[in-house]
């Protein structure tokens, strides 16, 4: 898996300076070392060979060496200890060496945090001072002095290198922390449109059902009562036109009522999920208005969120209605697209069509506003003469823990 908190650009630029270190001394040490006028004869080829198996050994235990090995520990020590070998025999055969020897403090650094990045500093000094050491010459006060810049050295440079990948580990801990938090802060938002979505569809829900409920129990009853008394009396005065009148007013008002009461509860969405709701309601429609119909559903279905699969639904009946109505059409296309953050409902005819400006409604108006109040968009793309697509996009707001 890839690392989450990349090191930052000055961590991967350090890295790769400690990679690039060993060469950089190395060639350095061999040119100053060649150019050097006061070369014995035949020194030269000793100072070429040792270089060539520093050179190897540095190839092979780190740069040329998978990328999997490379940073543990074992291997790290590997390469540290044949870096600081060969330095001391460069050194000892010829003390500009002691540039390559450098090398090894870079190399120390990759032991922090822990205790070994001061061993390796330590080693580092020992090999850096003792190799420049006239030792036949040497006084106990003039090792003592030495001993002491290495002390001092190795805790200068390791305790340096420990304090700047704490440093840097708190970095990555901060970065994390702010990553983190955007983070919840986006879900937060999202959690919090659906939470709205979920409390309005939960009021609009509970009043339509509340009005159906109200229109069956009272103007539904009360019509069906009339309409057994007006039987009843009927049975009295057979021949009487009024009652003939009284009684299939009556019926027609319940019938209206009933219809009233099935428009506010759209049932079919009871019983089934949205793309079978609505094919259902449309293959009906088809009959009933004799127009040619092709329903295309596409996308994983998702169950969304009953405001959402209401607005779905009604919308495309009022667009089936207005076609029925107005269009004079002989085709009709229906597709409903689930594309993962968003639904698409289209529905399109090859009708009259209307100039945009025509289209004010009370059909399309509460089109737009049932859309906009579930945070969705609804065009309308009509010509006269060249049909009608209404397009309506709606977040796809998944059923929420009731
Ligand atoms: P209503 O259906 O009550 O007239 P609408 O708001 O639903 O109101 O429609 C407004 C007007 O837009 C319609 O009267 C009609 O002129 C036009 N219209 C709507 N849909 C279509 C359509 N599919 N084809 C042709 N004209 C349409
Ligand atoms: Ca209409």
């Amino acid at each position: 898996m890839n690392d989450p908190f990349p090191p930052s650009r000055w961590e991967g630029l350090f890295e790769r300076l400690v990679g690039a270190v060993p060469f950089i001394t190395l060639g350095v040490s061999l040119v100053i070392s060649i150019a050097s006028p006061d070369q014995p004869e035949g020194v030269w080829l000793t100072t070429l060979g040792l270089s060539a198996l520093a050179l190897a050994w540095v190839l092979c235990s780190h740069t040329l060496l998978p990328s999997r090995w490379r940073g543990r520990r074992g291997t790290t020590v590997a390469h540290f200890t044949g870096v600081l070998v060969t330095a001391a025999l460069l050194s000892l055969h010829d003390p500009i060496f002691i540039i390559y020897t450098i090398s090894g403090f870079f190399i120390a650094s990759q032991f922090a945090p822990s205790k070994w990045t001061f061993a390796a500093v330590a080693a580092t000094s020992a090999v850096l001072y003792g190799s420049s050491l006239d030792w036949s010459q040497a006084t106990v006060q003039l090792i003592a002095f030495h001993v002491a810049i290495i002390a001092v050295q190795t805790l200068a440079i390791g305790g340096g290198a420990i304090l700047s990948i704490r440093v840097e580990e708190r970095q990555r801990k901060y970065r994390k922390a702010l990553t983190d938090l955007e983070a919840a802060l986006e879900e937060n938002a999202g959690l919090h449109a659906q939470l709205m979505t979920q409390a309005r569809e939960a009021g609009v829900l509970d009043e339509r059902q509340r009005m159906a409920r109200e229109i069956h129990d009272t103007l539904a009853q009360g019509l069906a009562g009339i309409i057994a008394q007006i039987q009843a009396a009927k049975r009295v005065a057979a021949k009487e036109p009024h009652l003939d009148l009284a009684l299939s007013l009556a019926r027609d008002s319940l019938a209206e009522a009933r219809r009233s009461v099935d428009a506010l509860s759209p049932g079919q969405l009871e019983d089934a999920h949205l793309p079978d709701a609505l094919a259902t309601m449309a293959r009906s429609w088809a009959e009933t208005s004799g127009v040619q119909l092709h329903i295309e559903i596409t996308g994983e279905r998702v169950p969304l969120s009953p405001a959402i699969e209401v607005t779905l639904f009604r919308v495309a009946q009022e667009a089936l209605t207005n076609v029925a109505k107005h269009a004079a059409a002989s085709r009709t296309g229906l597709t409903l697209s689930y594309t993962g953050a968003a639904v698409l409902l289209d529905v399109r005819d090859d009708g009259t069509g209307f100039d945009g400006r025509e289209g004010k409604g009370f059909g399309l108006n509460s089109m737009r506003h049932r859309v906009r109040g579930v945070s969705g968009t609804l065009e309308i793309d009509s010509t006269p003469g060249e049909g009608t697509a209404v397009s309506i996009s709606v977040p796809a707001l998944q059923v929420g823990p009731r």
